[in-house]
């Protein structure tokens, strides 16, 4: 258990669910910080220092994507999106902000504690990791994942991952050509098992396929995804 309660800005316009979400993570134990829109969630951000945000998309002032944009550009800080639409958060992670999981409205309070304590638990993890020698890879042609650094390139190039892409892609990379479930990944990357889960790992591969090239990421229909171990396209 930590000393203190893990922090959480909880950014959403709408008053009752603002309200409804903070208290739900109260009760949770969370120490909770409260935003209505865009600049106060970044100005809040800066002050409070949070290990999460719960960031809603549309805003007043600039919207979620901003918000996302420009509190990452402080310091890495995990974000679970709250969206209208599937299709918006697969536009979302597409765009690279830096938001690592989504719920789509309305969603289960249930649900949202649950993913809440998921991404803390995973940045622990990750944390952790970072200290221990990373296993080595197998060969992956001319990607290039260096677990340590958290450095990809592709041929001689670099190429700039989210964390969350970053991980995606590791745990792609721990069995090259074998098909991982979505299932798996979700439970592996994002540190919960849930079906409702599975779309997010979809959006992220489609980040991760836009940057490292498509066909380096087979999708097998109703199953899951491999990564490519041949530079063939
Ligand atoms: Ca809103």
């Amino acid at each position: 258990m930590p000393l203190t309660a893990p922090r959480i800005l909880v950014v959403e316009d709408e008053p009752v669910i603002n309200q409804a979400v903070t208290e739900r993570l109260q009760g949770s134990g969370y120490d909770v910080v409260q935003a209505w829109d865009g600049p106060g969630a970044v100005a809040l951000c800066a002050e409070t220092s949070p290990d999460l945000v719960v960031l809603d998309v549309m805003l007043p002032g600039f919207d979620g994507h901003e918000v996302c944009r420009r509190i990452q550009a402080q310091r890495p800080v995990p974000v679970l999106m709250l969206t209208a639409r599937d299709d918006e958060a697969d536009i979302l992670v597409g765009l690279g902000v830096g938001a690592d999981d989504y719920l789509t409205k309305p969603f289960r309070m249930r649900e949202l504690v649950a993913r809440v304590a998921a991404l803390l638990r995973r940045v622990e993890r990750a944390a952790e990791l970072a200290d221990r020698s990373p296993a080595p890879l197998g060969d992956l042609g001319d990607l290039h994942v260096d677990a340590a650094s958290r450095r990809v390139r592709v041929g001689g190039d670099e190429v700039h991952l989210t964390p969350t892409e970053f991980d995606l892609l590791l745990c792609l990379a721990g069995s090259p050509g074998t098909v991982l479930t979505r299932e798996h990944l979700y439970a592996e990357v994002w540190g919960w098992s849930g079906a409702s889960g599975t779309r997010t790992v979809d959006s992220h591969v489609k980040a991760l396929r836009a940057k490292i090239g498509a066909h380096r990421v087979r999708t097998v229909h109703g199953v899951g995804y491999a990564l490519e171990t041949g530079t063939s396209a």
